[in-house]
C-alpha cells in the first residue's frame, strides 16, 4: 500500500524513435553524455534524484543562512542525535566530502583500512591518504546466483586473514557499509555488525559504519533477521548505528534530499579533528559547504527515513522490479538489493565478447527501445575486474510509480527479444585516467 499521494508533477517525455537513435549516436553511445530531457525513466542512480516530502520543501523556506551557529545546523543535529545516536555532527556537501573529512583525520600513509566493499569514492579517499583499501566481502558477494539474505556481510575471516599479514597497528579504520552499494545492494546483518564492532575493538581501530542507505539496511533486517520482525525501523537502525564509533554520510540516499552529507562521531578529540579538516575542505562546521535551508531539509529527510512506511514502499518497489523481471526471463542478480536491480548482461547478451561490452551495449540498447537510462557496472567502468557484467537498474526514492516500473520491464523484454541483433561496442575516445573512463568515453558499435 503507497504511503504518498502525488502534491507536484514533472512533465517527462519519451522521444521517437529515431530521435533516440540520434541521440545515443550523438552520445557517443554513453549515456553520461545524453541531455536529462531527453530521457523517459532515469535510472541512471539513487543518488540526490529523490523527490522530498512537503514537510522538507517547508523547511527549505524557514533555513537559516547564518555563517556560524545556524539554527538549522541545529535541527540536523537534534536530527542525528534522535534517530542516529550520535552527538557530534560536522556536515558536509555530500557525501565524499565526509569521506575526506574522516578518512583525513584517520588514515596515514601506509594503513590499511578493511571494509565488507568499499565504495568507488570510498576506495579512492583511503588511496588519496596513501593508504590501501582491502575489500572483505563474505563468499557470494558477487555472485548474482548465491543464496543468501545478507549478501552485503563483511567476513570477519577474511579481515582477521588480513590483519595478520600487516599488522593490527597498520589496520587504524574499519569500516561496514550498509548497505553494500558495491555489492549490489545487499544488506549487513546486526549480528555482523556487532561482530565487526568486537573486532575493530581487538585491533584496536576506529570502527566506521557508511550509513548512506541505513532506513533501507534496516527493512531487511526487520523482515529477515531472527528476533527483530517486531522492532521499528527506527529502533533497529539506532542499534545498528550505536555498535560504530563513527558515521559517514551521504545525504543524496537516505538523507531524502538532493544534495548534503555528514559525518558524526562518537570520541570528542576525533571531532575536533574532523571539525579542524571540515574547515579547510569544507566549510565552518555549522554549514560544511551546504546551504542552510538544505541542512533544515536533510534534517527533516533523516526522521522521514526511518518511517516504516516509507522504506516499506522503498524496498518493495525495487522488489517488485526484480520480480517482475525475474519472471521477464529476465537474468537478474538474486535476491534484490535496496536501492535498485542488478541485470546481468553478460547473459542475455550471450553473443556480445566482454571486450566489446556487453553491459555497455545492453545500456544503448535500453534507450533506445524505451528511453530508459540505466548505468553499466562491468568490463567498461571497471576494466579488468573479473566480475559479472552488470548494468544497474537504480530507483529514485519517492519518484517513479509501477507504471514506470512497468516500462522498464517492457523495454528489457523487448531487448531481450532481439538480443541476437545487438551490436558490442568499441571505444574511440577515452580520457587519461581509466578508473573514469565510463563518465565521459566515447563509443561506437562494431
Ligand atoms: C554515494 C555513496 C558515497 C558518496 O556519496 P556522494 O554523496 O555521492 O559523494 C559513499 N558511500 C556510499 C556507500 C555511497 O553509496
Amino acid at each position: 500500500m503507497r504511503a504518498y499521494k502525488t502534491k507536484m508533477v514533472e512533465r517527462i517525455e519519451l522521444p521517437d524513435r529515431e530521435e533516440r537513435a540520434a541521440n545515443l549516436e550523438a552520445a557517443g553511445y554513453n549515456v553520461f553524455n545524453l541531455d536529462a530531457d531527453d530521457v523517459y525513466v532515469d535510472l541512471l542512480t539513487d543518488s540526490g534524484t529523490g523527490a522530498m516530502s512537503d514537510e522538507q520543501w517547508a523547511a527549505l523556506l524557514r533555513g537559516d543562512e547564518a555563517y556560524a551557529g545556524s539554527e538549522s545546523f541545529r535541527e540536523l543535529e537534534a536530527a542525528v542525535g534522535d534517530v542516529m545516536g550520535f552527538e557530534n555532527v560536522v556536515p558536509a556537501h555530500q557525501g565524499r566530502g565526509a569521506e575526506n573529512v574522516l578518512y583525513g583525520a584517520l588514515v596515514g600513509e601506509g594503513d590499511a583500512v578493511l571494509n565488507n566493499t568499499h565504495f568507488d569514492t570510498t576506495r579512492a579517499h583511503v588511496a588519496n591518504q596513501g593508504a590501501e583499501a582491502v575489500d572483505c566481502p563474505v563468499e557470494g558477494a558477487h555472485d548474482p546466483d548465491a543464496e543468501g539474505d545478507f549478501k552485503g556481510d563483511f567476513s570477519v575471516e577474511r579481515a582477521r586473514e588480513h590483519v595478520d599479514r600487516v599488522g593490527a597497528e597498520n589496520v587504524p579504520v574499519v569500516v561496514l557499509t550498509i548497505t553494500n552499494n558495491s555489492a549490489a545492494g545487499q544488506p549487513v546483518s546486526v549480528e555482523t555488525t556487532r561482530e565487526v564492532a568486537a573486532f575493530a575493538d581487538d585491533i584496536d581501530a576506529t570502527f566506521v559504519i557508511d550509513a548512506c542507505r541505513f532506513a533501507e539496511n534496516a527493512y531487511f533486517v526487520r523482515e529477515r533477521e531472527p528476533g527483530y520482525g517486531d522492532t521499528s525501523i527506527a529502533e533497529i537502525a539506532r542499534e545498528q548505528l550505536g555498535y560504530a564509533d563513527a558515521l559517514v554520510m551521504s545525504g543524496k540516499k537516505e538523507g531524502l534530499v538532493n544534495a548534503g552529507g555528514f559525518v558524526a562521531v562518537e570520541d570528542d578529540d576525533l571531532f575536533e579533528r574532523a571539525k579542524q579538516r571540515a574547515i579547510l575542505y569544507e566549510g565552518f562546521p555549522t554549514y560544511g559547504g551546504m546551504a542552510g535551508r538544505d541542512l533544515a531539509a536533510m534534517a527533516v529527510g533523516l526522521r522521514e527515513a526511518v518511517d516504516l512506511g516509507r522504506v516499506r514502499d522503498r524496498v518493495e518497489q525495487v522488489r517488485d522490479l526484480g520480480d517482475r523481471l525475474r519472471d521477464a526471463g529476465i537474468p537478474v542478480y538474486w535476491p534484490p538489493g535496496g536501492h535498485a536491480v542488478y541485470v546481468d548482461a553478460g547473459k542475455l547478451l550471450p553473443d556480445v565478447p566482454t571486450g566489446q561490452f556487453p553491459g555497455q551495449a545492453l545500456v544503448c540498447e535500453l534507450y533506445r527501445e524505451g528511453g530508459v537510462r540505466a548505468v553499466e557496472l562491468g568490463e567498461f567502468a571497471f576494466p579488468g575486474a573479473d566480475r559479472p557484467d552488470l548494468v544497474r537498474l537504480a530507483l529514485p526514492r519517492r519518484t517513479y510509480g509501477r507504471e514506470h516500473v512497468e516500462h522498464v520491464v517492457e523495454t528489457l523484454a523487448a531487448v531481450q527479444d532481439r538480443a541476437d541483433a545487438v551490436a558490442g561496442l568499441e571505444v574511440v575516445d577515452e580520457p587519461e585516467m581509466a578508473e573514469l573512463r565510463h563518465f565521459s568515453a566515447r563509443l561506437r558499435p562494431v
